[in-house]
């Protein structure tokens, strides 16, 4: 097949629905860095996940699945295939059994908005968090030492063969920003969260607290960039420290490469100066990781994914 000329056809005869070609993919990621990705589908249901991850597994076209583009590096050339964007939002509770399901392309606000609205507590750590469903749950986002996994019931995933997988909370393994999908990385179409009938207004002060924290720690809204950059390490002991602490430490603070720079609040976050692109972040943070491997003898490992243009879920 030539990739270019057939699969917006194909897609369209198979699925009914229209893929976009040459979308830049600084559009797409909170970063605002990225080339263009030779095709783009924006889905809106799980009908429409389901449909556009089998059409491109079918023709054996790589994929690759994201949410709010809000823990990703996309690279400067772009992206050598179809980049799914998953904004299948849906949420209902049920009573018997304290669940929330929750479609993967859910915002975690939307989320945060139905909790307080229908008096559901357990999930008021995630105010603030952008993105969706699916990429926390990828990722086991988090804050204040809670993640999104202490809450997973189940994970309902799209198997090889069309059919649904679910997986429950102890199949999964999360840990510190971990989830087993970053080894097995599969495509998440729903998830069921636990939570407990709790009063509104509880919930809504509770939410309120931890954005007022929030707001203390990160850059403004408005900045480019991706979270925290590097996850905090972890001592033998089971100790954290936090990568801000050491990256201050090695002198982080007013380092740039290019467009990119390390924001003068807090070590840990690598922004977008503006027009900067891959090569200057992956050029700044190769630097920030080697002054704290040659002054604490500790490796710093990425919490954002760099996503090279030949990166693939098939
Ligand atoms: C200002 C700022 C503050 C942040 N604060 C926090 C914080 O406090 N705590 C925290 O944990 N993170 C934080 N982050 C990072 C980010 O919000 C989280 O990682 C979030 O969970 C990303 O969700 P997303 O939908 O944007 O995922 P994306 O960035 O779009 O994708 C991330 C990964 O998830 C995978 N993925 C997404 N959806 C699916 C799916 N349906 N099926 C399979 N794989 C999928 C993608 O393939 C990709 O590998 C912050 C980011 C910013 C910009």
């Amino acid at each position: 097949m030539n990739k270019i000329q057939d699969l917006k056809q194909i897609f369209s005869q198979e699925t009914g629905l229209e893929l976009k070609t040459g979308v830049s993919l600084s559009e797409y990621s909170s970063f605002r860095i990225g080339g263009p990705a030779e095709y783009f589908f924006e889905a809106r249901q799980l009908s429409h996940l389901i449909k556009a991850v089998e059409t491109a597994r079918k023709y054996r076209f790589p994929f690759y699945v994201i949410g709010g583009g809000y823990n990703l590096l996309f690279d400067d050339a772009g992206y050598n295939g179809l980049i799914i964007r998953n904004l299948a939002s849906g949420l209902s509770f049920s009573p018997e059994k304290g669940w929330l399901e929750v479609h993967s392309g859910t915002y975690l606000g939307e989320i945060i908005n139905l909790t307080i609205s229908a008096g559901l507590g357990g999930l008021e750590f995630l105010a603030g968090i952008p993105g969706t469903a699916g990429g926390a749950i990828y990722g086991n986002a988090g804050a204040f030492g809670q993640a999104i996994g202490d809450r997973v019931v189940e994970v309902v995933l799209l198997g090889e063969k069309g059919q649904e997988i679910i997986l429950k909370k102890s199949e999964l393994h999360f840990g510190y920003r971990h989830s087993d999908l970053k080894k097995n990385h599969r495509v998440i179409l729903k998830a069921y969260l636990k939570v407990e009938q709790d009063s509104s207004a509880a919930i809504k002060k509770k939410v309120q607290d931890y954005l007022e924290r929030r707001s203390k720690k990160h850059p403004p809204r408005e900045t480019a960039c991706a979270g925290s950059f590097f996850k905090n390490p972890v001592l033998p002991d089971g100790q954290k420290i936090a990568a801000g602490y050491l990256l201050e430490q090695v002198g982080a603070k007013g380092m740039r490469v290019g467009q990119a720079a390390v924001f003068p609040g807090h070590c840990n976050f690598i922004i977008n100066l503006g027009g900067a692109i891959a090569h200057d972040v992956l050029s700044l943070a190769a630097e920030l990781k080697e002054r704290v491997w040659k002054k604490f003898g500790l490796l710093l490992e990425e919490e954002v994914i760099y996503i090279p243009a030949t990166a693939s879920m098939i």
